[in-house]
């Protein structure tokens, strides 16, 4: 066996991950059959926001960690597409203080002038954008400059223990399902259309019984969305359920009307009942954990990579 951690996974649980090890003075490896861009992150836009994660109390500690740090990212390095946001949620009916609004000072609720027809609340916060085209090319390379290798696999790892190194990291998101044989991670589809950007500014989402709501602009595009399909894995665009959402998203901003559209996607977040990470030792390896993180796997990667080094640190 040698020395080195091997991560699985590439998407942005794993690039963060082994560059958070490496930065502690790991040797790091990361294995995985994908790279970034045709993995689910490089589908999320992605806006700091703890949606469909659990358990709450983690997961505000952790968004909180990966807010701070995304900020000061963005002040140390301009050009890796983070930058603060406003964003609007907007309620049918009167709505208690959200779970999330702790871990944001920047945050307020609307007055009413400022409500669209048909809406009785809101709130105004204002929270990290990550431009994922280019903050996962800026993850690569600094997991390269700091010697970080990457095993690009042509068949999927099918059993960790298969692994020849004595401590790996688990960040293989959705499919841990059938790497781990866990039962309690399940996909939550999303289907989304990217369209060019009329000139919208402010991150806009509403959710209600029936539907989950968004618009994310970035400076090329907006994300608009979108669905929640708790267990689905049919990975197959409905054109129908696609109209649905532009025009939902159309009346909450108008300017959206007849902004060309670019391509329509769907993808399959990795949920799960909560985050998995924790310590697994078998006879010959000891296993750290790091999936399941839902519709919020960029929200809460360095607080997630953070507890990953300190178990790894417990270890060794
Ligand atoms: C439409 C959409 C919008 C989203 N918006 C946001 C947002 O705004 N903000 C936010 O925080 N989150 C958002 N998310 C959620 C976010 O995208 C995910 O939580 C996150 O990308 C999960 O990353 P991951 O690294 O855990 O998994 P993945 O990106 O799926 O990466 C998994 C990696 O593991 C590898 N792997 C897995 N199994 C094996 C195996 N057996 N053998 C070899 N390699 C393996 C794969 O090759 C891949 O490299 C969104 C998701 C969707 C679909």
């Amino acid at each position: 066996m040698n020395n080195e951690i091997v991560v699985i996974g590439c998407g942005v649980s794993g690039l963060t991950t082994g560059l958070a090890l490496l930065q502690a003075g790991y040797s790091v490896r990361i294995m995985a059959d994908k790279l970034p861009f045709e993995t689910v992150s490089a589908l999320a836009p992605a806006v700091w926001f703890p949606y469909n994660v659990l358990p709450i109390d983690k997961a505000l500690v952790w968004g909180e960690q990966t807010r701070n740090k995304l900020l000061k990212l963005a002040t140390t390095n301009p050009r890796i597409g983070i930058y603060a946001i406003d964003l609007v949620e907007f309620y049918t009916e009167p709505t208690a203080e959200i779970w999330w609004a702790a871990g944001v000072p920047a945050h307020r609720r609307l007055k009413a002038a400022e409500l669209p027809k048909g809406y009785v609340d809101g709130t105004l916060a204002s929270v990290p954008m990550i431009e994922t085209p280019l903050y996962l090319p800026w993850l690569l390379r600094e997991f390269a400059r700091h010697d970080g290798e990457i095993s690009l696999l042509k068949e999927p790892i099918n059993r960790i223990d298969d692994i020849d190194a004595p401590i790996v990291v688990n960040c293989s998101g959705l499919r841990a399902h059938s790497l781990c044989q866990d039962e309690a991670v399940y996909p939550v589809r999303a289907m989304i259309a990217r369209v060019e950007n009329p000139g919208i500014k402010r991150v806009t989402t509403v959710q209600t019984a029936e539907h989950i709501t968004y618009i994310i602009p970035r400076r090329h595009d907006v994300i608009l969305g979108g669905t929640s399909d708790k267990g689905v894995w049919d990975e197959e665009v409905d054109p129908a359920v696609i109209d649905a959402i532009i025009e939902r998203c159309t009346i909450l901003e108008p300017s959206l009307h007849r902004a060309p559209i670019i391509e329509k996607r769907v993808g399959l977040r990795p949920g799960r009942t909560a985050v998995r990470l924790e310590v697994e030792q078998t006879d010959t390896q000891t296993i750290v954990h790091n999936y399941g993180h839902g519709g919020a796997g960029y929200t809460i990667s360095w607080g997630c990579a953070s507890d990953v080094v300190g178990l790894v640190k417990a270890i060794k």
